[in-house]
């Protein structure tokens, strides 16, 4: 029971050599680690060709024939060994360029054998190199299987000649030395009401399949399993943070809302934003701390949502911040936000790492003592010095740009956490949230505020500029203003991608001043630099903003209607989206242009032709999913899933996230603290899993 903790080395068929590689080239140390090296694919070897049907064209084919006359050929160091394979249709040859010595040692000319391989073409005839070489005669049927597997293998492995045979024979070898029974890993009541294979069972059939349904039930079991530790694990924390942490409670609706609301408040709301008003005040009178995910497409209007909610927190007499991941963003949002709140008598601050030292002081006593109601500012917020009297809500936009960590210190700013809203508006895909912010609980803002024409998209290549230098021309003159945006500030040693640099020369040229004006934002200028060319296009004085990505989130100029993005092919999809939503944002029709060169790859092609369809950040997002997959999906890396999946995929295995996730609550519903006899299988299993893994769920 015990041996499957065993070292891998003293499993038959692996001894010390064979083990150092396999730690080395795959992570496997121990028995277990080798159960779970899965086949990545199943060969059908049911089929047996005749030699007359083999053809190069062919992927690995499996023959029954007569080995016979080995030769040595060639000179020197190039010699190698052929030999003659042969049924009743016709021959064709085996060559093999190293271990001719155990070739002839070991096959007798003249016997007839199982081959396996890739047919080749040389010349006129057809041969296979280093076939794999079954005696039919042998008792194979412990490791054969109809369906054989294929193990993922790296080069040093093949090298040494551990083929997905020796993995096969291996493996095979782990089962009777194990003595066939692997431990069940679920509870016993789980796998029966699902009608799951046991452990046992599901391991068996993913390396040596009994037959197709067999197979697909393994893979199944042990997907379901993934993700359901992984589900666990997150709704594990979740439900103990809502038992444990208490939150501060805010029963009050006062002057600052209602005022706001009645006065100032300059349109209505949508109905998302009061659904989800309506989320999160429930939240802040439960009792309990309010931990929300805010999701909603660029221009959905989550700041008035936050806005909103932040009044709330001061009509229950608690402070309140708001933090952006950039300067440029913070003060735009303290602008607003003071423009939004003005005459209801309140004190806002904004708190950026290039605020003088002088005003901080005054910032931090006023803090203190209780005078500030609002501050907004960057991750300068986090620093310990920064202390409030008695914090109580706070909001951090477009999430993904800060750390797990750095978010956790905001808890630690008052005696109890206060309640938390972090809002994206990159669109992530269901199946990710589950995973990734499964402790979270979710708000969606799905519909944009009335009267917004949606963008127009249009790809165009490089050689249509002079078309697309007359269309910025025209908007210019109808009093629009223009974004372009460049994926390099300089040139670069593949002369691939266009570069603001080069870019600003040629706009210059074609836009000249006095007529024109332009604005430049890169990331290498000084933070002032940067504000004072950022105000100019803020203040419509220049029409044109020349800009590397530093733009991309959250910046608010209602007239610029139209972006063009230059070299379009060098950027993710998740990016060309957050761009795109820098125009669209007034009354008028916006466009956004995707330049690109000729040459795109076959995913470029796709990331372009979806923003060209729509606009939609979901529907973008599971593209982008699809495309990257969920482990590179932006916001993933940084939040991190607990650990890693081998079998189950996000984008594809959306039923059994779901079931994994339905089955995962339920559990915990029954038995918060998992602590009943029969589910002790789990605490177990988690603990295995989780080890040496950081405690990410208490974070928000
Ligand atoms: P987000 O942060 O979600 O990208 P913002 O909060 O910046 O969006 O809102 C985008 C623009 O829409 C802002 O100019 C905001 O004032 C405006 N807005 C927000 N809510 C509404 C609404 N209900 N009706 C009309 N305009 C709105
Ligand atoms: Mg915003």
């Amino acid at each position: 029971m015990h041996q499957l903790k065993n070292d891998i080395q003293f499993l038959k068929g692996v001894g010390p050599k064979r083990a150092e590689l396999l730690n080395q080239e795959l992570s496997i140390f121990k028995f277990e680690d080798l159960l779970q090296h899965f086949p990545f694919r199943y060969i059908d070897r049911t089929k047996f060709y005749k030699v007359r049907e083999i053809k190069e064209s062919l992927p690995n084919i499996q023959s029954k024939g007569i080995i016979s006359n080995f030769k040595e050929k060639g000179d020197g160091r190039k010699k190698y060994l052929t030999a003659e394979f042969s049924d009743e249709t016709g021959s064709i040859e085996l060559i093999w360029f190293k271990g001719a010595k155990w070739i002839k040692q070991n096959l007798i000319s003249g016997n007839e054998y199982i081959i396996f391989g890739k047919p080749a073409r040389y010349g006129r005839k057809i041969n296979i190199a280093h076939p794999d070489i079954d005696d039919p005669k042998e008792d194979n049927k412990k490791i054969s299987s109809s369906l054989q597997a294929v193990y993922p293998s790296t080069e040093k492995l093949a090298k040494k000649n551990v083929t997905s045979k020796v993995f096969r024979k291996i493996i095979s070898n782990l089962f009777e030395q194990t003595g066939g029974i692997i431990p069940e890993t679920l509870a016993l009541y789980l796998t029966e009401k699902l009608k799951l294979l046991s452990y046992n069972e599901a391991l068996v059939n993913i390396h040596f399949p009994h037959n197709a349904e067999k197979l697909n039930r393994a893979i199944f079991r042990l997907k379901f399993e993934e993700l359901f530790y992984i589900q666990l694990n997150i709704l594990k924390l979740k439900f103990k943070r809502k038992a444990v942490f208490k939150g501060f409670l805010f029963d009050t609706v006062g002057d600052n809302f209602n005022k706001f609301y009645k006065e100032k408040l300059p349109f209505e709301l949508t109905g998302a934003q009061k659904r989800v008003i309506k989320e999160i005040r429930r939240d802040f009178a439960s009792g309990k701390q309010s931990n929300r995910l805010l999701q909603g497409d660029v221009g959905s209007g989550k700041t008035l949502v936050a806005l909103m909610l932040i009044l709330i927190a001061l009509d229950n007499g608690y402070q309140a911040c708001f933090m952006a991941p950039t300067e440029i963003l913070a003060h735009q949002h303290f602008q607003t936000i003071s423009k939004m709140l003005d005459g209801l008598n309140l004190n806002i601050s904004l708190l950026t790492g290039s605020t003088k030292q002088s005003e901080r002081k005054e910032l931090h006593n006023n803090l203190q003592n209780g005078n500030l109601n609002i501050l907004i500012g960057t991750h300068a917020l986090f620093e310990d010095t920064v202390k409030f009297k008695n914090l109580g809500f706070v909001v951090i936009d477009e999430q993904h740009k800060f750390g797990v960590a750095q978010r956790a210190k905001m808890w630690k700013k008052n005696t109890q956490p206060p309640h938390m809203l972090v809002m994206t508006a990159t669109p992530i895909p269901r199946t990710l949230a589950m995973t990734v912010y499964g402790d979270l609980d979710v708000s969606v803002i799905d519909e944009l505020p009335p009267g917004r024409k949606p963008v127009k998209t249009i790809h165009s290549y490089d050689s249509k500029r002079i078309r697309v230098f007359k269309f910025i021309r025209d908007q210019i003159k109808a009093g629009r203003q223009i974004y372009i945006v460049y994926p390099l500030i300089y040139e670069s040693e593949n002369f691939e991608y266009k570069d603001l640099e080069d870019g600003l020369e040629s706009i210059s040229r074609e836009f000249p001043a006095p007529e024109y004006a332009l604005s430049v934002v890169h990331g290498k200028m000084k933070p002032s630099e940067k504000e004072a060319s950022m105000k100019l296009f803020v203040k419509g004085i220049t029409n044109i903003m020349i800009a590397t990505t530093v733009i991309e989130v959250g910046v608010d100029v209602p007239n610029a209607s139209v972006m063009i993005i230059e070299s379009a092919e060098r950027f993710g999809l998740s990016q060309l989206h957050q761009l795109r939503g820098r125009v669209g944002r007034g009354a008028d029709q916006s466009y956004c242009i995707l330049m690109t060169s000729y040459k795109l790859s076959a995913e470029a092609k796709t990331r372009i032709k979806t923003m060209v369809e729509t606009n939609d950040g979901f529907k973008i997002a599971v593209v982008d999913m699809k495309l990257r997959g969920p482990g590179d999906a932006e916001g993933t890396r940084q939040s991190g899933i607990p650990f890693e999946l081998k079998l189950a995929n996000l984008s594809e295995d959306y039923k059994i996230l779901e079931l994994a996730r339905r089955t995962a609550e339920q559990i915990l519903d029954d038995d918060p603290d998992l602590s009943e006899l029969k589910n002790q299988v789990f605490i177990k299993q988690l603990k295995d899993k989780t080890k040496a893994k950081l405690n990410w769920g208490i974070i928000s």
